[in-house]
């Protein structure tokens, strides 16, 4: 009998399936992960019993450290929905909040939140989550954020919002005039609201231990992160890689059981990258890494296991994804300063993938293809998610000018069942495998990662430059 460490626990059911007899072993770092946000659950279901005070808040730009401060409990719309599209039953709650008047365009995340809303705020879980008790609208270059919240006003008529609008950094460069602009919000509207509703006073000695801790979790993060350079790579970036950010995501980025649970899962990684063992998928240890891919957009979570076999059945692996920045990007270099809390907060969430223009974003990506030396490029775009499908094919066709890579563009949705085409994807994805197949049969294995990135090649060979001049956005 073979013995396999355990799949993400909500690919249970997969790994059960599994052809092979498997003795499933869990790694530590899973349990810690279930014990944290188990935690989370249990504290916000009796919330109204014990006084603490609940802040509803987004993933992108989120103040997890300020929030931990005031000892508030955040719940994250996004993160309910997503695991309701994980269970299946988004759908259901989407029709729910098109009967109640909401168009088939508007984003399915918003949706999921207000069909919840309408049947009871019960979470995915199955316990009923508390009302807020503040509406913190961390503003991060998503309008639908701005309407969302606009909605949730009215849900919860009387609850007070603090909203921080954050500068959009349309050039990539954040001035000391956009930081004060910030920091300025917070210091006038948003921390007085949190003292307001939480009855304490704000303590910078606390954030700043906070801030302290998140700093140790973002260097385990990109660390662990980093170990997927490797050939062939010890985990999945993207399938496994939402796993691994659903800590930081969901509140505890500045709490002391991230660091110890981004130090373990490191060190579980780590060991895995020094045996050279490839992935771990629902169905086992993948046996071959034969592509290594780039993914921008986030995956589809109604159908996430077929979604990810259409890889791995292939021995696709994606090595890195844009997706898993959303809820900050470490890797650049930033990192939280506890002797700055309120101006890192501020540069954090300026920095944010969801508040950069469009150049930087290639930019970025360019950067992974060549570091992570993918052989090839995916775009999943979302059908409703209008911000981010902006754009993204002139993102696809400026990565193949400028490094040659082959690329693949396939459309689902966040959590609208509807919206999944297993044929569609499956075709495009085939002939994207092919292509990359006999790419690599001639030019042999990452040609184009190895290629060195020249920047004013690049720019020669820009098609975006000349679209974006053209519509004065540069
Ligand atoms: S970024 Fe996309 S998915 Fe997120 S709130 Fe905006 S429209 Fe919805």
């Amino acid at each position: 009998m073979s013995k396999i460490v355990a799949p993400p626990p909500f690919l249970k059911s997969a790994a059960k399936a599994a052809a092979k007899p498997i003795e499933v072993v869990k790694e530590r770092s899973m349990l810690l992960q279930k014990q944290m946000l188990g935690d989370l659950f249990h504290d916000l279901t009796t919330a109204k019993d014990t006084g603490r005070k609940v802040v509803y808040t987004f993933v992108p730009g989120n103040l997890s450290e300020l929030i931990l401060a005031f000892d508030m409990l955040p719940v994250y719309p996004e993160i309910n929905a997503l695991q309701w599209g994980m269970r299946k039953k988004s759908g259901s709650l989407i029709r729910d909040a098109e009967k109640y008047g909401y168009s088939e365009d508007v984003c399915t995340y918003v949706k999921c939140d207000v069909g919840m809303f309408l049947n009871g705020n019960i979470g995915p879980t199955g316990e009923k989550l508390p009302p807020p008790d503040l509406l913190l609208l961390s503003y991060t270059g998503c309008f639908t954020f701005l309407k969302w919240f606009e909605n949730l006003q009215k849900l919860y008529p009387g609850v007070p919002t603090a909203m921080l609008h954050t500068p959009y950094a349309a050039d990539g460069v954040i001035t000391e005039d956009m930081v004060k602009y910030m920091v300025r919000q917070l210091e006038e509207d948003v921390i007085p609201k949190m003292e307001m509703v939480s009855g304490k006073k704000f303590n910078p000695e606390k954030l700043s231990k906070h801030l302290e801790y998140a700093v140790e979790s973002e260097d385990w993060i990109v660390k662990m992160f980093d170990l997927t350079k490797q050939v062939p790579s010890p985990i999945d970036a993207y399938f496994a890689g939402v796993y691994y950010i659903g800590p930081i995501n969901a509140g505890f980025r500045g709490a002391e059981s991230a660091v110890e649970y981004y130090h373990q899962l490191y060190l579980e990684v780590a060991e895995r990258a020094a045996q050279g063992r490839p992935p771990v998928t629902p169905e086992g240890e993948l046996e071959e890494e034969r592509f290594r891919l780039v993914v921008e957009g986030p995956p589809n979570w109604t159908h996430f296991r077929e979604f990810w076999k259409l890889f791995y059945d292939m021995g696709a692996v994606v090595v890195a994804s844009s997706y898993t920045k959303v809820g900050g990007y470490f890797d650049g270099g930033f990192r939280h300063d506890p002797d700055n809390p309120l101006e890192s907060l501020a540069r954090y969430c300026m920095g944010c993938y969801t508040n950069i223009s469009l150049p930087e974003r290639v930019n970025m990506l360019e950067k992974f293809i060549t570091d992570y030396k993918a052989d090839g490029f995916l775009i999943n775009s979302i059908k409703s998610c209008n911000s981010f499908s902006a754009g993204q094919l002139l993102i696809m066709r400026e990565l193949e000018q400028r490094l040659g890579v082959p690329v693949s563009f396939i459309e689902s949705d966040l959590v609208d069942p509807r919206y999944f085409s297993y044929a569609n994807i499956k075709n495009r994805l085939d002939s994207f495998f092919q292509m990359m197949d006999q790419r690599k049969q001639v030019g042999g294995r990452h040609q184009f990662g190895q290629r060195p990135h020249d920047s004013a090649s690049s720019q020669k060979r820009s098609l975006l430059l000349p679209v974006l001049q053209q519509e004065a956005m540069v």
